[in-house]
């Protein structure tokens, strides 16, 4: 999955990233699914282990432009773990109460505890995103923000959050289908939100804020990783892919024993 992951330092050009790329997987549909389901096992497992080990968080963050698939990930890659170790945080537009203090402060009170999985719906980015596209705040502001983003991932990550980060990369065709599928079906036309019309008309404003913030806070300890996502099934593999190689990198052991087992009889 090191295809995707963006380098520190170098630029990010997403026109040269293909939304429907599938490079990393040279089956079908089918075998996607199969491979899904040995990868959630896996997940599965792993979680059960970093939750007894106990030694690190870990935070996933997910960011996309509408309908580019942060919830049908979330509901898929994560449907096998055990739901009492993750913790999902959506981020909508900041409350009056959030927005009378800095933009992290909603945030930081949401980052995982040690062993447990927290997944970012939308995150901090949104505030070199949304807020800079629309103009929420003067330029001078949200240019400060990659230097307190970079810091701040740096102090979760030194007190032991381990951070991953994608982008989910659809192309502007794939969101009018899913727009329009929204529209036509009775069990989707909920999630349809007439504002998504707006940001679709600012799509290159935002692939701008996009290539900026992915070039300015892919680190060593917080990398991003672009993943190909008019594909469902593509970047389901690929993401839980990911995630799978970030926890045996952290390599989770269960806790050596503190008890004598033969020394106990359970009456
Ligand atoms: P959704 O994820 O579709 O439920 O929509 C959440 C909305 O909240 C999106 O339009 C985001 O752009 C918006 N949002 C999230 N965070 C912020 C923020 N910090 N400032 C302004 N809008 C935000
Ligand atoms: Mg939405």
């Amino acid at each position: 999955m090191e295809r995707y992951r963006v380098r520190p330092g170098t630029t990010v050009d997403l026109a040269s990233v293909d939304p429907a790329d599938r490079s990393g997987f040279d089956g079908d549909k089918h075998a996607a699914k199969e491979l899904l389901r040995a990868y959630r096992k896996r997940l599965a497992e792993l979680q059960r282990v970093f939750w007894a080990d106990g030694s690190h968080a870990l935070l996933v963050v997910l960011q996309a432009m509408d309908t580019g698939g942060k919830d049908g990930t979330i509901r898929k890659v994560l449907a096998g773990v055990n739901p009492q170790g993750v913790d999902v945080t959506g981020f909508k537009k900041p409350s009056e109460e959030e927005l009378a203090h800095d933009y992290l402060w909603r945030v930081h009170r949401h980052a995982p505890a040690r062993g447990r999985i927290g997944v970012f719906n939308r995150s901090h980015y949104e505030d070199v995103l949304v807020v800079r596209v629309l103009g929420l705040v003067p330029e001078e502001r949200w240019r400060r923000r990659y230097d307190h983003i970079n810091a701040f991932e740096r102090m979760l990550s030194d007190e032991g959050t381990r951070i991953v980060k994608f982008y989910l990369h659809i192309s502007k065709e794939e969101q009018k289908r899913r727009l329009e599928a929204r529209l036509q079906d009775p069990t989707k036309l909920w999630k349809f939100n007439p504002s998504d019309l707006d940001s679709r008309a600012r799509w290159d404003d935002y692939r701008i804020a996009y290539e900026e913030a992915l070039a300015r806070t892919s680190t060593d300890i917080a990398p991003w990783y672009v993943v190909p996502a008019d594909r469902k099934w593509y970047r389901n593999l690929v993401v839980a892919r990911t995630l799978i190689d970030h926890i045996e990198a952290l390599d989770p052991r269960y806790p050596a024993a503190t008890v004598d087992p033969e020394r106990f009889v359970v009456p």
